[in-house]
């Protein structure tokens, strides 16, 4: 099985660019973003606790995202791979995703990262602000909290995957399409 990681700053494009990979590749995507929203939406109990969190820009605790992640990965049967998109997002979550694998006898295939600055962040998340109503994207303040995250909690995975060999960067600024096309000539 393949396991591949979309790795960005928030607003990067991840699942923009996920949709074409999962069909390209045969890969099941699992967005843990939009997992945690789906049970924000639905009202349950673990909803009502994220909510609180992602709406403030906080991460939610490691053991509810890999709970998630370790779910779809014994439950999801005919795919040649998974997409993990806004997962990793720790040094925690790296290394138990790493031993979640180990028990298989699979490792992380590649970390696929879309990178774009911090201004350019700003503008887009407030672009789909408008579009989407995502609460997280409503405050500046919010968005800069999550910014703030990914450079101290997030952003150190880059070295973590650099000393394993599996990163790879393409430049997230530019057309979706030209972005799609910088991700498919890494392979
Ligand atoms: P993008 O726009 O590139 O898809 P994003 O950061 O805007 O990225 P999501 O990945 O959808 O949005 O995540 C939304 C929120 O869900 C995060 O800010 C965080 O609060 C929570 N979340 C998602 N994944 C994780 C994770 N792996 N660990 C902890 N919290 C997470
Ligand atoms: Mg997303």
């Amino acid at each position: 099985m393949k396991y591949y990681i979309l790795f960005g700053p928030p607003g990067a494009g991840k699942g923009t660019q996920a949709t074409a990979m999962a069909e390209k590749f045969n890969l099941c995507h699992i967005s843990t973003g939009e997992l945690l929203r789906a049970e924000i939406n639905a009202g349950t109990e673990l909803g009502v606790q994220a909510a609180a969190l992602i709406n403030n820009g906080k991460l939610v605790p490691d053991e509810v995202v890999e709970g998630m992640i370790a779910s779809r990965f014994a439950s999801v049967k005919g795919v040649d791979g998974f997409l993990l998109d806004g997962f990793p997002r720790t040094l925690k979550q790296a290394e138990a995703l790493d031993e979640l694998l180990d028990e298989d006898g699979e490792v992380v295939t590649a970390v696929i990262s879309i990178m774009i600055p911090d201004e350019m962040i700003v503008e887009r998340i407030q672009g789909r602000a408008l579009k989407e109503g995502r609460a997280d994207d409503a405050s500046l303040a919010t968005i800069q909290h999550r910014i703030d995250t990914y450079h101290a909690q997030t952003e150190p995975l880059i070295a973590y995957y650099k000393a394993r060999g599996k990163y790879r960067e393409v430049n997230g600024v530019g057309s979706i399409e030209e972005v799609r096309e910088a991700i498919f000539n890494l392979f």
